[in-house]
């Protein structure tokens, strides 16, 4: 019997030494806490054999150091071992207890061979053979206390995380405790029933291999076929499962509600598939397919997928299909191209979507003659401010209509900007003349608000053999369009060698700019602006072009073209500057007199206005208050920029604010309660109505009585005549400017003619 257990023993310490090794390699983090229990189960054991071997006192003393102290590295690595393994952190001071009772303990028996505290041993005969058995002493009822107080708290550990885990997890804890427990019953069964052998030893060797496998090699199976069949279940996608022989054994209830059959009613799953998909090829895996049911709104997107799934050693085990309603998608995507590709207000392509499909067309049916039209509403901005949003889109509504309506089934068309859209014209079906007149009449109507609304028609006349440039082609048709902006009477142009020689003259000119500048071709002419007595009080600067072949150009031959390209900020700021030099000039003659100068709308969006304006007056050194500043009144109404705030920030560094060209446009009095303007300049348009019209004369008085109220002087240009100063005088206008004081003249001779 003792020889048999011996053996025993020493296997379990060979495997222990063995599963010590495999722990201290693994890498997970926990190996080398196992390895540390296992290294601390092994001594106990270890100090057994000797006991059980050993006829000797000396030895079998050895024996029982190796046993005892074996124990206490158990316990204490098995503790370590359980805070890791529950993954739990005890405070620091906790885990020192442990650490001073064990060395306390390891004292204890340092000193038992000269105090004899602990232990000594006895001989006994047990079948015939010398035994040398274990005589406690107070030490070691102090060495059981600790390490049963120990134990207990490595039980606690483990109760309470195996009851808090759920259930499928808390396996590996519960069976760790199992163990442990069993271990230490067995244990104290020994000690207490005191029988010679200690058989819990064998315990503690299937403890030890039972820790290393739950740690280190255990892999919850039952819990990941419950968490994979779970996954299969709750996926949104049908899922079948095919054995090697292709007999259905699983379906998921996505699956099951495909193809309508009764819950586990797996033989006629191939069946229904292949109704419901047509063929389907069941033994071999790897293949997908997109396949469509049914047509129209009520079609079914569907994705299928077929895969062999194989064991470890790559042998097929089965197949499985999986499909995918994709429906919704596939929806979503037709919708987000239609989205993409059509206007939300019309229903119309969008201009890249129009350019594709009609290079498209223009590629493939090269019988067809095509034209490009470019259909703008003008004033389409106006008509949003005046009329409200609403009324805006009603237009852009009913001129979709009226494109729809008017073109061939050849034609496509699209909205290109907010204002404008294009149509890619059959030559053949387009007669100019109906066109015209019915745009002529184009109004559109909400409640009882009608207006009609100005449309232009650009057209580009596609060549034969031409170079296909779509977006060319509607840039041309624009620009023609362009030109007849303003024009009530002509409403479709064709883009033409005229219109090309001009847009040809444009570039030329922007390319001079520059060198223009510098040279001073580009400068100031001052027209003089006086009081009531006829009194000079300043002058407008007013931008003119000494050109070295065109001779003077005026303003309205070039500030359109460069308003358009941007390059207006250069010429303004030029102008600016040249102001500033004057008046700087002025100030050193003693010269009191204010130059205006102007503004251009689009200045606004290629500069920050207040503070180029700022930089130059400082740079001059010129009292702000000299340089008046003209905005137009056309920038009030526009969105785009903040004009209340500009202007705020102008005054507030000392310039003197001018509206100017009031009351060409659709603005009212009633706004410039709202934006704070020193000068209010009327209009001569509207100064020459006034002649023939007392209306209009009637309406310039009470806009200078108005003025006057808000605390607004009131300037008129164009008075040509005597009669008209005459009437502004008794109107009581301030400030006065026009050819009947004197035209713009250059600076020399402004200068020669007022302060000389
Ligand atoms: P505006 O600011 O309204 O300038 C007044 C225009 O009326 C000037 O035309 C002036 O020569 C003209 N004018 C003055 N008195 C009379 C008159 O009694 N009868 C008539 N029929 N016309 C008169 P101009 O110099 O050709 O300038 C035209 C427009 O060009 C200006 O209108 C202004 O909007 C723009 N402009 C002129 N200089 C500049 C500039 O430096 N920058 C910018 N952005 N625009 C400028
Ligand atoms: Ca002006
Ligand atoms: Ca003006």
């Amino acid at each position: 019997m003792r020889i048999l257990l011996a053996a025993v023993l020493f296997v379990f310490i060979t495997a222990l030494v063995v599963c010590m090794i495999l722990s201290l390699r693994s890498k997970k983090s926990i190996g080398r806490y196992v390895a540390c229990l296992i290294s601390g189960v092994i001594p106990p054991i270890v100090g057994n054999l000797i006991l059980m071997l050993s006829t000797n006192h000396t030895i079998s003393m050895l024996g029982f150091y190796i046993y005892f102290l074996g124990m206490d590295a158990t316990v204490y690595s098995l503790l370590r071992f359980s805070y890791a393994y529950c993954e739990i952190k005890p405070p620091k001071w906790l885990k020192r207890i442990p650490d001073i009772l064990i060395i306390s303990d390891v004292f204890l028996y340092a000193l038992n061979p000269i105090l004899h505290v602990s232990f000594s041993a006895k001989k006994i005969m047990v079948d015939a053979h010398a035994y040398y058995k274990l005589v406690p002493y107070a030490g070691q009822t102090y060495h059981r206390v600790i390490a049963y107080g120990i134990f207990l708290a490595v039980v606690i550990v483990f109760l309470t995380k195996a009851i808090k885990t759920p259930k499928i997890y808390s396996e590996k804890y519960w069976v760790i405790l199992f163990s442990s427990v069993v271990a230490g019953a067995l244990e104290t069964y020994y000690i207490f029933s005191k029988i010679t052998l200690d058989i819990s030893m064998l315990a503690f060797g299937i403890f030890g291999i039972l820790v290393y496998y739950f740690a280190l090699h255990y892999r919850p199976m039952k819990l990941l076929d419950k968490m994979l069949s779970g996954i299969a279940s709750d996926m949104p996608d049908a899922l079948y499962f095919f054995d090697t022989s292709g007999k259905c054994i699983w379906m998921n209830e996505p699956g099951r509600l495909l193809i309508g059959t009764l819950p586990n009613d797996y033989d006629g799953v191939r069946d229904n598939l292949t109704f419901l998909f047509g063929n389907i090829d069941f033994e071999s895996g790897g293949w997908s397919k997109k396949q469509t049911l049914g047509t129209g709104d009520e079609a079914q997107y569907t994705n299928l997928l077929m895969r062999t799934l194989t064991d470890d050693d790559g042998k097929a085990t089965g197949t499985y299909l999986s499909i995918r309603d994709v429906t919704d998608e596939q929806n979503e995507m037709k919708r987000e191209m239609y989205n993409s590709t059509h206007d939300s207000l019309t229903g119309f392509y969008t201009k890249e979507y129009l350019y594709e499909a009609i290079e498209k067309r223009l590629r493939s049916d090269t019988d067809t003659d095509y034209m490009i039209g470019y259909m703008e509403i003008s004033n389409f901005k106006v008509i949003n401010d005046v009329f409200g949003k609403r009324f805006g889109e009603l237009t852009i509504k009913k001129a979709a209509e009226f494109i729809m309506e008017g073109v061939s089934s050849k034609c496509l068309y699209g909205r290109l900007s907010e204002d404008a859209f294009g149509i890619l014209i059959d030559k053949e079906d387009f007669n100019s003349k109906p066109v015209d007149e019915k745009i002529s009449g184009f109004t559109v109507s909400d409640k009882d608000l009608e207006h009609h609304v100005l449309i232009h028609y650009g057209i580009y006349d596609i060549t034969e053999g031409e170079e296909i440039d779509v977006p060319l082609f509607f840039d041309s048709a624009r620009l023609a369009t362009a030109k007849i902006a303003d024009s009530y009477q002509t409403l479709i142009v064709y883009y033409d060698d005229k219109i090309r020689n001009e847009i040809i003259h444009e570039q030329l000119i922007s390319n001079q700019l520059h060198e223009a500048i510098e040279t001073n071709q580009i400068r100031p002419f001052l027209q003089p602006i006086v009081d009531g007595k006829g009194i000079l009080v300043g002058a407008e600067a007013l931008v003119r072009w000494v050109h070295p072949d065109d001779g003077l150009k005026p303003p309205g031959t070039f500030i359109p073209i460069f308003e358009r390209n941007g390059l207006i900020a250069l010429v303004d700021k030029h102008m600016w500057k040249c102001a500033c030099d004057i008046l700087s000039n002025w100030k050193e003659r003693g010269i009191e007199q204010f130059i205006s100068i102007n503004i251009s709308p689009k200045d606004f969006y290629f500069m920050d206005v207040v503070s180029e304006l700022k930089k130059i007056v400082e740079e001059s050194g010129i009292d702000p208050v000299k340089l008046r500043v003209e905005i137009t009144e056309s920038v009030m109404m526009t969105d785009a920029i903040d004009i209340v705030k500009i202007i705020g920030d102008l005054r507030e560094y000392g310039f003197i604010v001018e509206m100017d060209d009031f009351g060409s446009g659709y603005s009212s009095l009633n706004m410039l309660k709202d934006i704070p303007v020193d000068v209010l300049k009327i209009d001569m348009q509207f100064l020459r109505d006034s002649e023939r019209n007392l209306k209009a004369g009637y309406i310039i008085k009470n806009i200078i009585r108005m003025s006057e109220d808000l605390g607004i002087d009131t300037l008129t240009e164009g008075v040509e005549t005597a009669a008209q100063f005459e009437r502004l005088f008794d109107m009581g206008c301030k400030l006065y400017q026009g050819y009947y004081f004197s035209k713009p003249l250059p600076v020399d001779e402004f200068e020669k003619q007022w302060f000389d």
